[in-house]
């Protein structure tokens, strides 16, 4: 039988794997040319040893039956009915793309941007590339108390020499450099036993070269760790932070907990960042409410960092309010309750936006359960085209589409780039070129 993921992201090549473990061929889609999703184009450039988890995706490419192909966009180029006819099984895999908003005046002031354009664009998406981001304020604000927040706390302040021997894209190591952000406030609306960070990540905000981690000592004094053992590390590791003497590193990172933002501010209706006026907050069971207090804070670049939300492609069944596919356990689900035959879903288009990369191993080993027992039972039963029709359907659907080989070329071409300035590789971050690369034409 054959099967079509469609995202190549760690949640595909995991399910891929398992596919190809369970007999089916696999065809692996992306919308890039490129294959890893949120390893290449969300994983923090000077997180390298969170990368290479590639290899293992590099084995299951390698085993008999798998085959990739990048820069095919369903909903564009191919479309859910057109996968339905041709393969026996269609397993979702595209993620959460758009970034949760905060539903307040001002967010779409300049200087105010999501968490997920910034990392799409330090990360050389090539749908980034050319956003523009003002980084000319001195004081930042980061609305959320997740990782993707103390990504981008580190980003704004990493030492512009470290970040020049990372994989992160050119044009935002350039950028970076010329920054003049000295410090980056980030909020929670709840306290600091609530906070979604993990441990070595918050760890490693205190071990920056060149900046201090400043927490109020009040905001941690009373608060009393109780909860799941990250939690309880969390507050021990704030606490540490707010007992440093204050240091002179000039550059600095400030954690403030219960607030609330109501509103981004500027002149008038459009002009840039101004400030930004948030509720004081309390704790009740576990939820903030707010005092009635108010603050304000100056700065002129916010960044709002509160999650991620998946995005309805073709008809796929889509729950709007949670803002996923309709699914039960990894079916795809009507609105009446009834499983779509022959149709999956997994990772965070399945559960949403939560976890880290090794979370969707065993999530794609629970929809591959429902793909083996629909098989078992005869439900995927049926003809359709082998292999090498299909692959002629996307020769004229698809026509630039590129191979696993393809791929391998783009690689070579990066890592070669990155060799003789000790980096791992230079992104190609244009569509056309990452083509040109795939096809071993030359690069513009
Ligand atoms: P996240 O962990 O879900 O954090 C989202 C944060 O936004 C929470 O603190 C949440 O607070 C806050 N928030 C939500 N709505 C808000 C609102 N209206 N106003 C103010 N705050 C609001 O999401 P994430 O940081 O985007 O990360 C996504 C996933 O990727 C997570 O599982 C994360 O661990 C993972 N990740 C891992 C790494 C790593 O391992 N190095 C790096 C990056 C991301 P509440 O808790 O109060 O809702």
């Amino acid at each position: 039988m054959r099967a079509a993921v469609i995202g190549a992201g760690p949640a595909g090549f995991y399910t891929a794997d398992q596919l190809l473990g369970a007999g089916f061929e696999v065809d692996l889609f992306d919308a890039l040319p490129t294959p890893f999703g949120l390893v290449r184009s969300g994983v923090a450039p000077d997180h390298p040893k969170i990368k290479s988890v590639t290899r293992v995706y590099e084995k299951t490419a390698k085993k008999p039956g798998f085959r990739f192909f990048g820069g095919v966009k369903l909903g564009e180029d191919i479309s859910r009915a057109e996968l339905l006819e041709r393969y026996h099984a269609v397993v979702y895999a595209f993620g959460t793309m758009d970034d949760n908003r905060l539903g307040i005046p001002g967010e779409d002031r300049p200087g105010s941007y999501a968490a997920t354009r910034f990392v799409a664009w330090y990360n050389g998406h090539p749908e980034a590339v050319d956003e523009e981001f003002d980084l000319s304020a001195q004081r930042a604000v980061v609305i959320g108390n997740g990782n993707v927040a103390i990504d981008l706390a580190r980003m704004l302040l990493l030492d512009p020499e470290e970040l020049a021997a990372t994989d992160c894209a050119d044009h935002a190591v350039r950028e970076l450099a010329e920054a003049q952000v000295q410090e980056v406030i980030i909020l929670g609306r709840r306290g600091p036993a609530q906070a979604a960070f993990t441990n070595p990540e918050l760890r490693e905000l205190g071990e920056m070269t060149g900046v201090d981690v400043q927490v109020d000592p009040a905001e941690v004094e009373g608060v009393v760790p109780e909860g799941e053992p990250t939690q309880i590390r969390n507050v021990e590791i704030l606490k540490g932070y707010a007992a440093r003497p204050s240091g002179s590193a000039g550059r600095r990172i400030s954690l403030k907990f219960l607030r609330s933002p109501l509103e981004i501010l500027g002149d008038g209706d459009d002009g840039p960042v101004t400030g930004i006026r948030l509720a004081i907050n309390r704790l009740e069971d576990g939820r903030a409410v707010p005092t009635g207090d108010e603050e304000v804070i100056g700065c002129g670049l916010v960044l709002r960092s509160i999650g991620y939300r998946g995005r309805q492609i073709d008809d796929i069944p889509f729950d709007e309010r949670r803002a996923l596919i309709r699914n039960e356990g990894g079916r795809v689900h009507q609105e009446d309750g009834s499983p779509c035959s022959g149709e999956y879903a997994v990772g965070w288009i399945k559960r949403g936006p939560s976890g880290v990369i090794g979370t969707n191993k065993k999530d794609a080993a629970d929809t591959v359960a429902k793909v083996v027992e629909d098989r078992e039972a005869g439900r995927l039963d049926g003809e359709r085209p082998d292999a090498e029709d299909t692959a002629e359907w996307l020769s004229s659907a698809a026509p630039d589409a590129v191979t696993w080989e393809g791929w391998q070329a783009i690689d070579e071409y990066e890592r070669s780039a990155g060799e003789p300035h000790g980096r791992p590789r230079v992104k190609l971050v244009r569509l056309t070129d990452l083509m040109a690369a795939g096809r071993g034409s030359r690069v513009s």
